[in-house]
């Protein structure tokens, strides 16, 4: 009785339901787990994924098959190539070699995953497969937060303290699913192929990151989920207290730097409320005001897989409100300005400064990414999807359901966005979330001797003096621009 659990974005053995329940469905005399994980390069250009992101992948691979060794449990690799089947054929091939009756995995929930995987399950039970998809990704199952007529809330706060009641009603959607057991020794010997079965590559030519962007990356985000937890854990101790008021500065490190772990599934985001909850006196609610914020984080990502779930046109490039399919943007969707914005030279020190930082990093604080796309579409009137889709191609923690949810919400097409009208002023949020230019001195070396009262807006005559470009476009000026498409977009619906 062979079980098969297929991994993808969830590099972890602890609190993983497949694998807990592949684990638990068959008595351990009598069974043998098997994990898969499929290297898929074509499927993840099709979809955007960071180079820097497939490295943190390819990083975290040799670490699970590591810890999956020390309990007998082979890991298989197999690197996919479309002209030779895709991955419902692999899979079976796996399964006929191995002589598997089952398996397992965690949904996905975005229109192609769904579509691979109900192809993958239909090809596996035509021959004779158990195929068994549980729910891991979300806290709360998609579909199980709804208000009273029913749907998925449009409206975060709402969706939040549903989702609240949700949790407190049904206490087992925190508890950790159980480690999976050792196979017997004996596995060690019938299978002994599969646990060499499988060259994990160190890099892919489809995927091509300068060296010292790899070594950065390699410095700043150790992969696994030892160090998940490890962050976890001191981010509970040593800073959640305080992240309500040190959560938005740019300078200071105020937030848990979580975020490419949870997307990748090195921690899951169960344990991330569970222990915020416990160190919170067990209350989701009241107590810490910063366990109470972070927890509340966390649930925005729990809603935006709910919204794409709702309503999976926000995975088909479709803006959640369709009134904004008629907005005006830019003609040529400002090509020259789009550059300039991927570039970090627009000429205002907190966009370039931030851009630069995701550029070099994979990573960006909240606020900034906030800036930045607010800079986009409303200062330069770039379409949203030109700037989401540089994100996913640059980002460590990527991720359809967050960065479509996000963006559409700076937008304001999206699901309980921001107001259009509310259009980010660059340097009045440089003043306050950096005040003194920390974060814009680090990243942009030709302000880093700038005096701090000049740093957020430099004058055309320092700007030359220290080769910084001067802005792109005038904030007021684009401000009434943006505004007027806003109304133009109005008056044509
Ligand atoms: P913390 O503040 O410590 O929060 C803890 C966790 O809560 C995060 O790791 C994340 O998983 C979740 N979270 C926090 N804020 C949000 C949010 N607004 N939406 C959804 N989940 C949230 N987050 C991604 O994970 N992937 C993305 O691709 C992504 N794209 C974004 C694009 C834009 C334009 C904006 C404005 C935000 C985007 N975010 C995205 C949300 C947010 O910026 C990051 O999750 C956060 O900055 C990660 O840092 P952290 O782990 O220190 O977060």
């Amino acid at each position: 009785n062979r079980t098969l659990v297929w991994f993808r974005r969830d590099f972890r053995l602890h609190d993983h339901m497949a694998l807990a329940r592949a684990s638990a469905s068959t008595p351990a005399s009598q069974s043998h787990l098997l994990a898969l994980y499929l290297i898929s390069p074509e499927e993840w250009i099709d979809h955007d994924e960071a180079p820097i992101k497939v490295d943190f992948w390819l990083r975290a691979l040799p670490i699970l098959r590591k810890d999956f060794a020390a309990l007998h449990i082979p890991l298989i690799i197999r690197t996919l190539d479309r002209a030779k089947g895709q991955h419902a054929d692999v899979i079976l091939d796996v399964c006929k070699q191995y002589r598997i009756s089952a398996v397992h995995w965690n949904r996905e929930y975005e229109v192609d995953e769904l579509a691979r995987d109900a192809s993958v399950q239909q090809l596996l039970q035509t021959h004779d497969r158990q195929v068994y998809q549980h729910h891991d990704q979300c806290i709360v199952p998609p579909g199980q937060v709804l208000t009273k007529a029913g749907t998925t809330s449009k409206v975060y706060s709402s969706f939040r303290n549903s989702w609240y009641t949700v949790v407190a009603r049904n206490p087992s959607l925190l508890k950790e699913s159980r480690f999976p057991r050792a196979n017997e020794p004996s596995a060690l010997r019938e299978l002994h192929e599969a646990f060499e079965d499988g060259h994990i590559p160190e890099s892919l030519d489809q995927f091509p990151l300068a060296e010292s962007a790899r070594e950065r990356a390699r410095r700043d985000f150790p992969v696994g989920e030892e160090e998940a937890k490890k962050r976890l854990h001191a981010f509970i101790q040593k800073k959640m207290g305080m992240y309500g008021e040190n959560r938005s500065s740019l300078a200071l490190q105020g937030t848990s730097i979580l975020s490419p772990y949870l997307h990748s599934g090195m921690v899951s985001a169960r344990s991330c409320i569970r222990e915020a909850k416990e160190a919170n006196g067990n209350r989701l609610e009241g107590g810490m005001a910063g366990a109470v914020n972070w927890m509340a984080e966390v649930v925005w990502r729990d809603f935006f897989r709910h919204i794409l779930v709702a309503h999976p046109k926000v995975s088909r490039n479709q803006p959640f409100k369709a009134e904004f399919t008629r907005f005006p943007w830019a003609s040529d969707s400002g090509d020259r300005s789009f550059q300039a914005w991927t570039q970090g030279r627009t000429g205002y020190p907190i966009v370039d400064a931030s851009m630069r930082c995701l550029n070099t990093t994979g990573w960006l604080h909240n606020r900034s990414r906030m800036v930045v796309a607010s800079f986009l579409c409303k200062d330069l009137l770039v379409d949203w999807r030109k700037g989401e889709r540089y994100f996913m191609q640059h980002l460590l923690d990527g991720d359809l359901a967050s960065n479509n949810g996000n963006w559409q919400w700076v937008a304001a097409s999206g699901t309980d966005s921001q107001p259009f009208f509310r259009i980010f002023n660059p340097a009045r949020q440089s003043q306050r979330f950096d005040p003194d230019g920390a974060f814009i001195r680090e990243w942009v070396k030709e302000l880093r001797d700038c005096p701090k009262e000049d740093i957020h807006a430099p004058s055309a005559s320092i700007a030359q003096r220290l080769k910084y470009p001067e802005p792109i476009v005038d904030h007021s000026k684009a401000r009434d621009r943006a505004l007027k498409a806003f109304q133009q977009m109005r008056s044509a619906s």
